[in-house]
């Protein structure tokens, strides 16, 4: 018997007795989160597949086009399952939106005219948006068409300044942008409750202003959606939460359908719209990635929950800690070190499926001020809902660990982050 104990499975993998039995002591504080997070998975899985059925999908929303794409019946029955599950009016669901970072300069972009304002009623908004809209100067950024920024930080304990929000409000003010997700940020995340009060707050000074959430990371990780608290639009990424891992590219906007239509439009052509866009063949993934989304990002919440308790145990910041609510898939641990970033970074990608033997070491990433450091080894390259972690190689020596397409695999990859860390000297057990 004793040859088939899990341990020895995984010592096969280098995790020695000590790392493995230090999990097992973290795991068993967290049996009823793990349970809560069992049932939103349940309720999110009941909501996609109540959605696929609903709109009857069948073997040829499979079937691949090309060209125009005119009459996709695949692409149009996803386009559908989507905006059902996210109680929207209209979706936008495409291969042809490369990534969120496009979702979202899409949706920008089809929404915003000459002299308008748009203000980020949370702050700073994510690295690569700052080029969209022209913060950072940048060719065909929305300064350049001439729409203005403004924006409202958070208050310093991470909420809203709703009066800032309601005073930075003028005439010109025609699209609120929210980020659910701290990514790479220190700030907290955004529960869905929280977007919601932002989203009344600011329709109270003006009805018609347009709210959009910048829902990457965050999709499924509660049981309602920031469209279910009134955001005309929610964005992101299909190589993140609602592709389920199997999503090889792509993005959505869901909304209302006046929104969604200008986006189809400005992703295409004006008079073309959501009519065109050839489905490459993807669909079945686009489907069976929707379809295991829920207990996908339920994976990755419980790897990110796990890294918090167990790094948390060997005496490191985390945020968020173990005792918090989540609102996305994201893990920040402060490690304090290089050599202990590069030590967590090695354990994960040593426990990856697909590039297991190669070894992380910190580089010059055009764009960014410091050295930056990485560890994936994913199916799908630069997919984040697969198992990764990444950080700047700078005070306080955060890194940010995300993913996990498997409970089980996310859970590997935090104890051999631990084991690196133990033959390294960093910690003691
Ligand atoms: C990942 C992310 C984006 C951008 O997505 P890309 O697919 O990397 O372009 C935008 N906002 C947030 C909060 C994200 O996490």
């Amino acid at each position: 018997m004793n040859g088939m104990e899990n341990k020895n499975v995984f010592a096969q993998l280098g995790v020695s007795d000590a790392v493995y039995a230090l999990g097992e002591e973290v795991l068993c504080g967290l049996r009823d989160r793990f349970a809560e997070l069992d049932r939103t998975a349940e309720y999110n899985q009941a909501k996609v597949i109540a959605a696929m059925q609903k709109n009857r999908v069948s073997a040829a929303c499979f079937t691949m086009t090309s060209g125009y794409g005119y009459n996709d019946v695949g692409r149009d029955t996803l386009e559908r399952v989507y905006a059902d599950c996210f109680h929207t009016e209209a979706a936008l669901v495409r291969p042809q939106i490369t990534c969120g970072t496009h979702a979202l300069a899409v949706a920008l972009s089809a929404n915003l005219l000459p002299g308008d304002e748009l203000l980020s009623a949370v702050g700073r908004p994510y690295d690569t948006l700052e080029e969209v809209i022209g913060i950072r100067p940048s060719a065909c950024s929305l300064a350049e068409y001439g729409v203005t920024y403004a924006e409202v930080p958070l208050l310093a304990d991470g909420s809203p300044d709703y009066e800032g929000i309601r005073a930075a409000i003028n005439e010109r003010t025609k699209l609120v942008t929210i980020q659910r997700s701290k990514g790479y940020a220190t700030r907290p995340t955004l529960s869905v409750e929280t977007i919601g009060k932002i989203i009344r707050c600011v329709k109270e000074v003006r009805s018609d202003i347009v709210c959009m959430v910048d829902n990457c990371y965050g999709e499924f990780t509660e049981k309602i959606e920031p469209s279910d608290v009134g955001a005309d639009m929610i964005v992101g990424s299909l190589i993140k939460n609602p592709g389920g891992g199997l999503a090889p590219i792509g993005g959505y906007i869901c909304g209302s359908a006046a929104c969604v239509s200008r986006c189809a439009y400005r992703l295409s052509a004006p008079g073309l719209g959501q009519e065109v866009g050839a489905n490459l063949g993807v669909m079945t993934q686009l489907y069976q990635g929707f379809f295991l989304a829920p207990t996908v990002t339920a994976s990755a919440v419980k790897g990110a929950l796990f890294a918090a308790a167990l790094y948390e145990r060997l005496g490191y910041r985390v945020v968020p800690s173990s005792s918090e609510e989540r609102h996305d898939i994201i893990q920040a641990v402060e490690l304090g070190s290089e050599e202990a970033m590069v030590a967590f970074c090695r354990g994960i990608q040593q426990a990856a499926p697909v590039d297991s033997y190669v070894t992380p070491v910190p580089w010059e990433m055009p764009g960014y001020e410091s050295r930056v450091i990485m560890a994936a080894g994913a199916f799908v390259q630069g997919s984040s809902i697969e198992l990764s972690a990444d950080g700047p190689i700078r005070p306080p020596y955060a890194v940010y660990f995300q993913g996990g397409l498997t409970w089980t695999h996310a859970k590997l990859g935090v104890l051999m982050s631990a084991q690196k860390m133990l033959e390294a000297g960093l910690i003691r057990l």
